[in-house]
């Protein structure tokens, strides 16, 4: 049973008023849906729950294990309420930024309030210099800092154009001491915690030290565990990102704010480095941001969206992700068929065009020379599947590094850690009843592989696992099996 149209490279779709009901998640997992992002930007606590429960049941529906990806807001800067027709900004005025709320001490011709706290206030006057560039509406608007007077900011437009309310503000160039972890994102985490989310993302992570403050909130206040995922959009992250690497369970390339941040040229190379290095550590990597962009008003995509999406895939991306395209388009469930149907076309060729490096184990690592290997011999033996049999979830996302041509299928007795699989590239699912000892393991594992239909009679199967299972050891073994009649049921829901 060789060869497989499988997808290998996973979809995270953002979720919003365009996807929002049972039915419509329904439709997006049955389209290709692996992981579903909420956007803790946008939205209420209770709009987030019914969409968390809605995930949840469609998932159950459909016989799949879906991720859920909190995705917190972090101190992305917005400016304020302003009139309803927006202020006219042109280049040479002078305008004042101030936190809303406040009775700004300066006066200029027009002003703009920032929805800050204190908390946000303090840290972002003493950043900023004269000089410091501040941009708006997606970099649309630019302008430079005049003078900084307290908590407010007297800046001179240099660009102008129609700002309107709640736009985002960047200030690339200006490295920021403001928290990653804002008051709103400790209180939309610990609506995560208690939901079980299965994955947190964290918006303008800078350093290393912003993702283990928030692993330790987590450790802290909570028994559930989310992957953490750093969103790589700053400057500081993106020209030293070892550190990060090092400590986050994923990454996010937010290719929408980098471009703000570090100009539109610089982020395909910046793409391709962070995939060459979270596939040489095997860090599960998502690339962001305006993949289909206009498919939100259109039923077809544009040929530079297919050739992003396909790039990506070729630059070793685990998974992709559509952002506004499922929240709020007007064709989200087409959004996805066009991005499985680009992904497989990308596949099918990936052998010749894809820049992925064939990866090599760190040495000393057992798990890693099991899994290498493993890749190696079920390619020269034309197995159906390596099934790799295991708790964490760590074995098949360490066979993912070296992304074998064989379908990897990772058998698991816990259903949280296996969701948590749901943006790494090539594995699929399939949960057990509790694993206990057998004498008869692969036997077990051939039945399971049959009843799924990722093996046939007589296939050859490769098997990675920790022996004795029972003490849930590090995987030590690898078993070359040829699928016999096997009797008995085995029991298992697919992914
Ligand atoms: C981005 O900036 O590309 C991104 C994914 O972040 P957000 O959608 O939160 O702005």
């Amino acid at each position: 049973m060789q060869g497989s149209s499988r997808r290998k490279v996973k979809i995270v779709c953002t979720l919003g008023p365009a996807s929002n009901t049972p039915e419509r998640i329904e439709q997006l997992i049955r389209a290709g849906l692996d992981t579903a992002r909420l956007n803790f930007s946008h939205g209420t606590h209770d709009v987030h729950r019914a969409l968390f429960t809605s995930v949840r049941e469609a998932a159950k529906r459909t016989g799949k294990y879906i991720a859920v990806l909190q995705d917190l807001q972090g101190p992305k800067l917005r400016v304020g309420k302003l009139a309803a027709e927006g202020i006219q900004l042109r280049a040479g005025d002078e305008v004042l930024l101030f936190p809303e709320g406040t009775s700004p001490i300066a006066s200029t011709h027009g002003r703009i309030p920032l929805p800050i706290s204190a908390e946000i206030a303090e840290p972002l006057s003493r950043d900023l210099r004269k000089g410091s560039k501040i941009l708006f509406d997606d970099g649309k608007i630019l302008s430079q800092v005049k003078e900084v007077i307290g908590c407010e900011m007297v800046i001179e437009i240099q660009v102008g154009g129609k700002l309107t309310s709640n736009k985002g503000m960047n200030l690339p160039g200006t490295p920021l001491s403001l928290p990653c972890a804002t008051e709103k994102d400790l209180k939309d985490l610990k609506l995560g915690l208690d939901l079980g989310v299965d994955a947190v993302a964290l918006s303008f992570v800078r350093t290393p030290k912003d993702i283990l403050f928030v692993k330790e909130q987590i450790r802290k206040t909570s028994n559930h565990s989310p992957l953490i995922v750093a969103k790589i959009e700053r400057e500081e992250a993106v020209y030293a990102p070892d550190g990060i690497l090092e400590v986050t369970d994923g990454l996010l390339i937010a290719r929408g704010d980098m471009a703000v941040e570090l100009g539109a040229q610089k982020v395909p190379v910046i793409q391709k480095m962070l995939i060459r290095m979270c596939n040489q550590l095997g860090v599960p990597v998502i690339t962001a941001t305006q993949m289909l962009e206009s498919m939100i008003s259109c039923p077809t995509p544009t040929r530079a969206e297919a050739s992003d999406v396909a790039n990506a895939v070729f630059d070793g991306t685990d998974a992709v992700m559509l952002s506004a395209e499922s929240a709020s388009g007007e064709y989200p469930i087409e959004a996805v068929q066009t991005m499985s149907k680009i992904i497989l076309e990308a596949e099918s060729e990936a052998s010749r065009y894809s820049v992925h490096q064939q990866q090599v184990p760190l040495s000393g690592s057992l798990v890693e020379s099991i899994e290498f290997s493993a890749s190696r011999i079920a390619t020269h033996v034309g197995a159906a599947a390596i099934a790799c049999l295991t708790h964490s979830g760590t074995a098949a996302r360490t066979l993912a590094k070296y992304r074998p041509e064989i379908p990897i299928v990772a058998i698991m007795d816990n259903e949280a850690s296996l969701r948590k699989l749901a943006f790494c590239w090539g594995v699929e699912g399939i949960l057990i009843p509790e694993l206990v000892a057998t004498d008869d393991l692969f036997g077990m594992i051939s039945r399971v592989l049959l009843e799924n239909k990722r093996a046939e009679l007589e296939d050859y199967i490769v098997i990675t696992a920790g022996l004795p299972t029972v003490g849930r050891g590090t995987t030590n073994a690898i078993k070359v099996h040829q699928i016999k009649a096997v009797r008995g049921p085995a029991r298992s829901s697919p992914l």
